[in-house]
């Protein structure tokens, strides 16, 4: 049982299945395959019910389940009701808990979307990526530009109020227009969350040959900073807010769930290569998916890596997490959850940031601007 009293617990369950492999995808993730989906559940459900996770020795009460992926959308709206149903029976999930499912537009209609409302899901995060056609093609996406516009649309209709869209910005072959050409759709289609990500090419993903090929490049640096700048602009123009470096909400519609990833919180996790964090340990169950059903059938505990993390490394993990956030962390505090003052140990080293103006600090609180949004990676160093 853990030492001091927390806020809740978030829940992640992972579903490594996709109906096609997207070019530039780092994922966990495989082929759906209907059996191995069957199988994969029900080892997911046993390992809910069965584990020895230590918010069942009594402390832990949840206030977010988070399907993520992969694509959970391929699942069964029963099939989520049945790992939901087991998450209430085993947690104390709060009544108005967050629960929200990763959903890839050509997955879902309107009928299915109902039924997933039914079972339990109350946020839809739909991995939108781009508004135009050709883009889409290139990332290997198989929905259309068209499909992407209706599905907060759809969303509405089966009862959702609560809609977050992903975009991906740095895309090859396009240009600080074009992308705010994405920016305008996304403003037109109204969600009430947004999450921008930056297209990172990893070393040997197909993309990058793809480009090769067809002589596709990403747009100059300083490109990438006026699209990431004016996208910004824009959403909060349009009152999606920022709160963090690459998520935007209307009020009160920010990530619950990913908020405890930002704030020092924590969360179990369930399903392979899935994540967990509590009371200062980590772990990380078996990336493949074969492995994990095998593991959990038998009776195995499907954890692969266990970690202790010490006192200086949870403290430079919440620094270094908190200052994603538009409103910044409260340094004086973690320094006083952790023993350290964060000022005496890194102010020196934050120093040139604040004189370069990417950098603020408000008593005990630092935030980034957000220029100094744009170099995060070089202020984040401090700490790690
Ligand atoms: S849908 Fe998502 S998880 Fe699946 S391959 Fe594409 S990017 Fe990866």
């Amino acid at each position: 049982m853990r030492s001091d009293p927390t806020p809740p617990l978030g829940i992640y369950v992972h579903i490594p299945f996709c109906t096609a492999i997207c070019n530039y995808c780092n994922f966990n993730r495989g082929l759906y395959d209907d059996a191995l989906k069957t199988r994969y559940v029900e080892a997911l459900v046993r390992h809910i019910a069965g584990t020895e996770a230590p918010a069942c020795t009594g402390s832990g009460a949840a206030d977010t389940i988070y399907f993520g992926g992969g694509t959970p959308s391929l699942l069964e709206p029963a099939e989520v009701a049945s790992i939901i149903g087991i998450i209430r029976d085993r947690f104390a999930v709060d009544p108005d808990s967050e629960v929200t499912l990763e959903t890839n537009p050509e997955s879902v209609d309107r009928a299915k979307l109902e039924r997933f409302r039914a079972a339990g899901v109350n946020r839809l995060s739909f991995g939108v990526q781009s508004f135009q056609d050709a883009e889409l093609r290139r990332l290997g996406r198989i929905h259309s530009a068209d499909r992407a516009r209706r599905v907060v649309e759809d969303a509405r209709a089966a009862g959702f109020d609560n809609v977050s869209l992903d975009l991906m910005m740095w895309l090859p072959g396009q240009d600080v227009a074009g992308w705010l050409a994405n920016v305008d759709a996304l403003i037109a289609a109204g969600p009430d969350h947004a999450s921008l990500y930056l297209l990172e090419l990893y070393p040997n993903a197909p993309l990058k040959e793809d480009m090769a090929r067809a002589g596709w490049s990403q747009a100059p640096d300083e490109d990438a900073a006026e699209m990431y700048l004016r996208a910004m602009e824009r959403l909060e123009t349009a009152g999606l807010r920022q709160y963090e470096i690459s998520n935007v909400a209307r009020p009160q519609r920010q990530s619950r769930h990913n908020l405890k990833y930002w704030t020092d919180g924590e969360w179990l996790a369930f399903g392979c290569g899935a994540h967990a964090t509590y009371d200062g340990v980590r772990w990380k169950n078996v990336a493949a998916t074969g492995e994990y059903i095998e593991r959990v059938t038998n009776g195995v505990s499907p954890v692969g890596e266990r970690r202790v993390l010490t006192r200086d490394e949870r403290l430079e993990e919440a620094l270094f997490t908190g200052l994603r956030l538009t409103d910044g962390i409260d340094a004086a505090q973690a320094g006083h959850r952790y023993g350290v003052d964060v000022f005496q140990k890194y102010g020196e080293a934050l120093r040139p940031f604040i004189d370069a103006g990417w950098l603020v600090r408000d008593a005990g609180t630092l935030r980034l601007t957000r220029d100094g949004m744009l170099m995060a990676n070089e202020v984040m160093a401090v700490f790690v």
